[in-house]
C-alpha cells in the first residue's frame, strides 16, 4: 500500500448524523455522509474524490442502464473494542472486483483507490461506524459504464464510487427455503462468480414466486440437471452432515464468498473436516431422512450466517434439528464477530485498521 496516496476531500458543511437511530438502522436506507468517487476515461483512472454524499448526473443512453455493465461490492467496517474502526479483508473484496470487473469486460481498479481510497473514506466517515453488538457500516463498492451510446460494445467510460450506510445486527428468523428445480441463476460459462447487477435482477422473479409459497429464498441448483446445490438466494450454503462441513466446490456460476472462505478457514483451525465438493438434492434429503444433516445454513456478508429451518424439495417441506448452542454454525459465527470486533485475536490479519 502506498503510504503517499493523498485524496481530495471536500467535507460536508453540516453532517446527517443526527438522523441515523443506532436501535433502528434498516439495511441500506440511511448513507453517511461522504462518498467516493473516480472516473475512468482516455484510458486509466482519474484521481478519485471524497465528496458529500449525492446524486449522479447521467445521460439517458448510459450503456450500463440498456446493457448491463454493471458491478459492485459488500463488505463491512466494524468498530474495535478499543474505539478504533477496521475493515474486513478489503483485499479481497478488492481482488474479487476486479474479477467482476474482467468477466464484464470493465477496467480494473487499482489498489490504492479501492482499498486505501475505502479506508480513507471509512476514516472520514468514523462516527457512522455503529457499536451496538453486531452492527457495523455496510460498504458498497461499484462500478458502472457511463458511455452515452446505444452501441452494443464494452463502454470506453466507467464510474467507480463507493457509499456507506450503518447496519444493525441481522436477526432473522432461520430460513425456510427450497429447491429452484425451473429457474437458473446462472450456468457454467456464465457470469454467476462474478458479482455483477444483471445476476440480481434476473434473480427476483423466481425469489418473488418462491416467497409467495411462504419460503424466504431458493436453495438454487445447477442449470443443466438441476440436482446439484449451488447458492441460496445471494449467499453461499453450507452443510454439516455427520461432522463433517460441506460446501458446493467453486465454479463459473458460484460467487466466491469472502465469508464462505473465512468459515472454511476457521474450521480447518479448529481441526474440523472440511469438504468443498459437489452436494446433491437427493443427497441433502437423503442425510435428513438418516439424521445425518446436523446442520444447514447460508453464508454472506449481510447476515454472516443465517440458518436454515426448513428445506423445501419436490413439494414436501423437510425440518431440520434444532440447532442446540454449541453448534458449529454458532459457535463460528460468535468467532468470526469476536475478530472482526477486536475482541479476538486476527491469526490470519484479516482486519485492516482505517487509522495508521
Ligand atoms: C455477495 C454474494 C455472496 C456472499 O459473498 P460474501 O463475500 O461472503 O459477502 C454469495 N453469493 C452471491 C450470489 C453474492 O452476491
Amino acid at each position: 500500500m502506498l503510504d503517499t496516496f493523498a485524496i481530495d476531500i471536500e467535507p460536508v458543511i453540516t453532517s446527517r448524523i443526527g438522523e441515523m437511530d443506532p436501535d433502528r438502522l434498516e439495511f441500506g436506507k440511511l448513507f453517511a455522509d461522504h462518498m467516493l468517487t473516480a472516473e475512468y476515461a482516455d484510458g486509466e483512472w482519474q484521481a478519485p474524490r471524497i465528496r458529500p454524499y449525492g446524486p449522479l448526473s447521467i445521460s439517458p443512453a448510459t450503456s450500463a442502464l440498456h446493457y448491463g455493465q454493471a458491478i459492485f461490492e459488500g463488505q463491512k467496517a466494524y468498530r474495535q473494542a478499543d474505539g478504533s474502526v477496521a475493515i474486513f479483508r478489503p483485499q479481497a473484496n478488492w481482488q474479487r472486483f476486479n474479477h467482476s470487473a474482467e468477466r464484464m469486460a470493465m477496467p480494473t481498479i487499482p489498489e490504492d483507490i479501492f482499498v486505501q481510497g475505502m479506508r480513507e473514506l471509512v476514516r472520514q466517515d468514523a462516527s457512522w461506524v455503529p457499536s451496538r453488538p453486531g452492527s457495523s457500516l455496510y460498504l458498497r463498492p461499484y462500478m458502472f459504464a457511463t458511455d452515452g451510446f446505444l452501441g452494443v460494445r464494452p463502454s470506453a467510460t466507467y464510474h467507480f464510487g463507493i457509499i456507506t450506510c450503518p447496519v444493525s445486527a441481522f436477526f432473522g428468523q432461520p430460513l425456510r427455503v427450497r429447491f429452484e428445480q425451473k429457474y437458473v441463476r446462472a450456468a457454467a460459462g456464465g457470469a454467476g462468480y462474478a458479482k455483477n447487477a444483471g445476476n440480481y435482477g434476473a434473480a427476483m422473479l423466481p425469489s418473488s414466486l418462491a416467497q409467495r409459497e411462504g419460503y424466504h429464498q431458493l436453495l438454487w441448483t445447477d442449470a443443466s440437471e438441476h440436482q446439484y446445490v449451488e447458492e441460496s438466494g445471494a449467499m453461499n450454503v453450507m452443510f454439516v452432515i455427520d461432522g463433517v462441513l460441506v460446501t458446493p466446490a467453486l465454479s463459473t456460476s458460484i460467487l466466491d464468498g469472502i465469508t464462505r472462505r473465512s468459515v472454511l478457514e476457521l474450521a480447518r483451525d479448529w481441526g474440523m473436516p472440511t469438504e468443498e465438493r459437489r452436494v446433491s438434492s437427493r443427497e441433502i434429503v437423503a442425510a435428513l431422512g438418516q439424521g445425518k444433516l446436523q446442520e444447514a445454513f447460508g453464508v454472506g456478508t449481510a447476515a454472516t450466517i443465517a440458518p436454515i429451518a426448513i428445506i423445501g424439495h419436490e413439494g414436501h417441506d423437510y425440518t431440520l434439528p434444532e440447532v442446540p448452542a454449541d453448534a458449529f454454525s454458532r459457535r463460528v459465527g460468535a468467532a468470526l464477530e469476536a475478530i472482526r470486533t477486536g475482541q479476538a485475536p486476527d491469526p490470519h490479519h484479516w482486519m485492516v485498521p482505517v487509522q495508521g
